[in-house]
């Protein structure tokens, strides 16, 4: 697990992902050098020239520990989370994405098919005719070609392979980072399958949370441009709809403190299994009405309610993606 200096070596990659969280390791700043000071970087190639052979050739488990962001989409992250799990010692989910499927999760919202004919076909800026597709294997007189598979389904990393440790937030805060990375280092882990954040809601530790009332009742939900924002006041008691409720804190509040409602980004506490269904309970709870209709027409302001309370988890929830529509015996269709 370590190189003739004695570092231990370190992996990184990404997977179906924007890059926040390759940012984030940049963002590290000066604590950066501390880690590449420990560490033997053995493979990131978004930053650095490596190829996948170079991980092939190392022996398995020589990894010290594996950070891989981004959820599952294709054959080929299928192919590289299977490589560098076994590879490395510590496999780290690193991300709202790899955590819980995150924001390119709600792409299960569609199947496959809905995707590639929006993107190929009916997007108003494709210029397709031939309705041409990529394929995953093309003869060309140079030889053959190959792509990865595009699969039908979104995936969290642990519906992949197994992980060790989860680091959450889209992207995970510095803070916890360099906790993490620590941790590592000094062998001081907490029980394998944990979320390396603190166990508690993110109102815990907002700066707000003096003005939050002890019993909340709303009679409507309003969004941020629609509000002129008190600085200093709870933001769901203004009725805007801030997740802090049912999300894990450790980020240290940046959006509530920037007058920007938490959407939920480091996910559930450990004692929450689908965070959407919790964000949703949290909000009927304080709506003020025992009326059906009342309460129908408040909860119908939520602008957009999957990618509201399931934005950053749709592939790690009960529901995991929208059921396909199936032809029933005896014709027709069902969904
Ligand atoms: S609901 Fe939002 S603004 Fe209010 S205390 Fe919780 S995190 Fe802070
Ligand atoms: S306040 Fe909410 S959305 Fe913002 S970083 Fe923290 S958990 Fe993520």
């Amino acid at each position: 697990m370590a190189d003739p200096a004695g570092k231990p070596k370190v992996a990184f990659y990404w997977c179906a992902s924007c890059g926040g969280c390759e940012e984030a390791v940049v963002d590290l700043a000066e604590d950066i050098l501390k880690v590449v000071d420990a560490v033997d970087i053995a493979f990131w190639p978004v930053a650095l020239d490596f190829k996948r052979a170079d991980v092939e050739a190392l022996e398995d488990g020589a990894l010290a520990a594996c950070f891989i962001n981004g959820a599952i989409r294709t054959s080929e992250q299928e192919e590289m989370a299977h490589l560098l799990r076994r590879k490395s010692g510590v496999l780290v989910a690193f991300g709202s994405c790899a955590h819980l499927g995150g924001i390119p999760g709600l792409a299960n919202l569609f199947d496959r098919e809905a995707i590639l004919d929006r993107v190929y076909r009916t997007a108003p800026t494709v210029d397709n005719d031939d309705g041409t597709r990529p394929q995953v294997r093309a003869e060309t007189p140079e030889g053959r070609l190959t792509l990865p598979e595009f699969s039908d389904t979104v995936r969290t990393l642990d519906q992949t392979v197994e992980v060790d440790y989860y680091l959450p937030g889209c992207p995970p805060p510095v803070g916890l980072i360099v906790d993490a990375v620590t941790a590592i280092l000094e062998g001081r882990l907490p029980p394998r399958g944990s979320v390396l954040a603190p166990d508690v809601a993110l109102c815990s530790e907002c700066p707000r949370k003096t003005t939050k009332p002890e019993r909340l009742l709303l009679k409507e939900l309003r969004r941020p441009h629609e509000v002129l924002m008190d600085p200093e006041t709870c933001l769901l008691a203004q009725g805007l709809l801030c997740l802090g409720p049912a999300t894990r804190g450790g980020c240290g509040a940046p959006c509530v403190s920037a007058n920007m409602p938490c959407t939920g980004c480091l996910g559930p506490t450990s004692r929450v299994r689908d965070y959407g269904a919790k964000a949703l309970s949290a909000l009927a709870s304080v709506v003020d009405s025992n009326d059906e209709a009342e309460i129908a027409a408040v909860m119908a302001q939520v602008a957009d309610p999957v990618g509201t309370f399931y934005r950053y988890s749709l592939p790690a929830s009960l529901l995991r993606r929208r059921a396909r529509r199936h032809a029933p015996a005896g014709g027709g269709v069902s969904s």
